[in-house]
């Protein structure tokens, strides 16, 4: 129990050490990224406009890494009692102006009482990240479906690195008619930097699945190419006592708190 303290202990410092780092990280780069945008008005020397956008996606870059490294420290906070209805109403207030004339969106909570130990920002970030995925992979319009659910989790399936429990999830689907993915994207989703937009990060569904992973939970991903994708996040309705596995593995994953 003393090795296992001293390694909460460890993990909680590198936590706060990360926290602190990124916020004053978020306030240098903040004005960085304003200059970026002012250098981009000077249309007519293409120089500077160059520039401007050089140190514009730096810096979103930049703000992107710190968002996952406050993630990061987020995670080793303590968890509260999380309302599914609260994070699907805020979920549905955040969307208003991203979705598209041609998109539908359905929210629907199978259970008003669902409820989970969790961090109501974290997954509210998760779900906003997967549902603006969605109405990217839908040019030409199409059904976004948002669903929270009580389930139950097959284990006999679990990757090497998921230490989900048996036992009661609430399950959260995003669904969408969209493109879908190939194998090759499919097989490649949770690479660090990897997209295939312009412009991406190709950090969502990592910083997604960390969340996931730190609430002791998994993700599933359920795609066809032409029909659209659907990610399901399973999170235990209470988390396990025994709590004694690692808490980071080897790519930087978080197992719990
Ligand atoms: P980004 O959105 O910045 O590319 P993500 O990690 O969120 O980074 O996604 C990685 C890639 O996964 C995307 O570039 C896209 O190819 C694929 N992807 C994610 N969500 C969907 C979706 N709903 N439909 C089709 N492809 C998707």
């Amino acid at each position: 129990a003393e090795a296992e303290l001293i390694r909460v202990q460890r993990f909680e410092s590198l936590a706060m050490l990360a926290g602190g780092l990124s916020h004053d990280l978020r306030n240098l780069l903040q004005p960085l990224l304003l200059a970026g945008d002012s250098l981009l008005d000077y249309q007519e020397d293409p120089r500077l406009a160059r520039l401007g956008a050089l140190v514009r996606d730096c810096g979103r870059r930049g703000l992107e890494m710190v968002q996952s490294m406050l993630s990061f420290a987020r995670g080793a906070r303590r968890a509260e009692q999380v309302k599914a209805r609260a994070v699907l109403d805020a979920l549905s207030l955040l969307l208003q102006g991203s979705v598209p004339r041609g998109v539908q969106l359905d929210i629907e909570l199978n259970d008003a009482e669902l409820s989970f130990e969790g961090n109501h920002t974290e997954l509210q970030q998760c779900l906003l990240n997967l549902c603006l995925n969605a109405i990217q992979a839908m040019p030409g319009g199409g059904i976004l479906r948002v669903v929270a659910s009580k389930a139950k989790l097959d284990t006999s399936f679990l990757l090497e690195q998921e230490e989900a429990q048996p036992g009661d999830y609430v399950r959260l689907s995003v669904a969408d008619t969209g493109q879908g993915m190939s194998e090759e994207v499919r097989g490649r989703l949770f690479e660090p930097f990897f997209t295939t937009k312009d412009g991406g990060t190709g950090l969502g569904l990592l910083s997604c699945r960390r969340i996931v992973y730190s609430h002791g939970g998994v993700m599933r991903v359920d795609s066809l190419l032409g029909e659209g994708t659907c990610f399901d996040l399973y999170i235990p309705v209470t988390r396990a006592v025994a709590e004694t596995t690692e808490l980071v593995d080897g790519d930087g994953s978080l197992h719990g708190n």
